[in-house]
């Protein structure tokens, strides 16, 4: 008073406070039901954008996504990618210094990435695992933040992207919604992963054929509208990415576009109990197990039914592999399992880091193919094309 300031002067002098970066976490791009429709498909673009706008301009987006049935371990999968990803990128968007760090800090005590996370709840704000969880809410949630992946042989790097759904096949979720969910996931990812539980069975490929089919049905509906020059979102895009590509990028990569719209599904089979190698490291041998068993899985077979189904998924994808987890031991299924890492089954574990390099593996490892950013029709989307893109599928799905 005496100097003749007021608090309200003071206020406005003060410095704004600092807004801290959002603790990252899954956001829910896709929902199912309202407070009027149960069944109601909608989409929130601004939590879609809201993440792609962390991709720098021009950078191709790698996106992985899960889907599966209800409880079969897709979210404690994705929790462990998270965990993969901090301790391997370059850096993460939305702030936050991990990675290298990471990666220095394990060699320093020779411990590998996993072995130095010693409870899985430590890590705050992960994607939500946890057992015992109803299915309240169905839908799609994608990480708040990409990661950086380095690509050492192009010299660049790509961002990364996962995606989790919740609640198809769950006897509540309709048919057509969980078509819907799974058309979707399909259309946006370049990584698909379907989480089956114990092996892969008929079932689980007429689902695959029947929700690929409406995937690739609503991918030749979009490609129809914007031929004929009436879809907003690609029209847009045209100019875009022709600057994209015209910058000698040595990364862009033009493939030469297969009939297939969609690039890769991966059978992920949990809780398997067949491996016939019995050596527990020799992590090698089991995967020329999984190979042989897709090899199995997928061959021709005489009924016309069945090789319908074949031919149906094998139209629709690229690349179609498989890997398999065997069970993480009963200490986690517990329903008050803390996640603590120690009770975790070491085979599980190995098998764990191994799916983790395969699936993140930017150079391509093994004769594995590296993992790709989102093609359409053979071509690089950046992340302002993938926002387009996906917003015409959902805005397709939400009518
Ligand atoms: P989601 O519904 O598919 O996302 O499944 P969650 O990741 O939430 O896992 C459901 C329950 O299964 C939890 O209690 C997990 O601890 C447990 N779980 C996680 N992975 C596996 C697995 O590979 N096998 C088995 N049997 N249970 C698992
Ligand atoms: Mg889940």
């Amino acid at each position: 008073d005496e100097l003749g300031i007021s608090l309200t002067d003071m206020a406005m002098m003060a410095p704004p406070a600092p807004v801290p970066p959002p603790r990252p976490s899954a956001r829910q791009i896709v929902s199912i039901g309202t407070e009027t429709d149960s069944y109601a498909f909608s989409f929130h673009e601004g939590e879609l954008n809201a993440i792609l706008s962390k991709v720098p301009p021009g950078w191709k987006v790698c996106v992985v996504s899960v889907v599966g049935a209800f409880r079969t371990g897709k979210s404690f999968l994705l929790s462990w990618f998270l965990r993969y990803l901090e301790a391997h990128c370059v850096r993460r968007g939305g702030g936050g210094s991990v990675g290298s760090d990471a990666a220095a800090a394990a060699d320093d005590d020779g411990k590998r990435w996993f072995e130095r996370v010693l409870t899985l709840n430590q890590h705050e704000g992960s994607f939500d695992w946890r057992g015992g969880k109803e299915r309240n809410t169905t839908g799609m949630w994608m990480w708040s933040d990409p990661y950086f992946l380095p690509r050492p042989s192009r010299g660049d790097e790509v961002a990364v992207l996962l995606v989790d759904t919740q609640g198809m096949f769950d006897h509540e979720t309709t048919v057509g919604l969980t078509a819907a969910i799974f058309g979707l996931s399909t259309l946006l990812s370049s990584y698909q992963i379907y989480n089956v539980d114990k092996r892969i069975q008929e079932d689980n490929l007429q689902q695959l054929a029947l929700f690929s089919e409406y995937g690739r049905m609503a991918f030749e509906a979009e490609e129809k509208a914007a031929a004929m020059g009436i879809s907003e979102g690609d029209g847009e895009d045209a100019g875009e990415s022709e600057k994209e590509t015209g910058d000698a990028s040595s990364s862009y990569k033009k493939k030469v576009p297969g009939k297939q719209p969609f690039q890769k599904i991966e059978f992920l089979v949990r809780d398997w109990q067949n491996f016939d190698t019995e050596d527990e490291t020799d992590i090698a041998a089991m995967e020329a197990e999984m190979a042989a068993y897709l090899e199995h899985v997928t061959a021709e077979r005489a009924a016309s039914d069945l090789k319908e189904t074949r031919d149906q998924i094998t139209s629709c994808f690229e690349d179609v592999s498989c890997f398999m987890m065997t069970h993480p031991g009963f200490g986690v299924i517990k329903n008050k399992y803390e996640g603590d890492v120690s009770k975790i089954e070491p085979l599980f574990m190995r098998l764990l880091d191994r799916y983790c390099q395969r699936v993140f593996n930017t150079d391509g490892i093994d004769g594995i193919p590296p993992l790709e950013p989102k093609t359409v029709r053979g071509r690089e989307l950046s992340a302002v094309e993938l926002a387009s893109y996906i917003k015409s599928y959902a805005l397709m799905f939400e009518e």
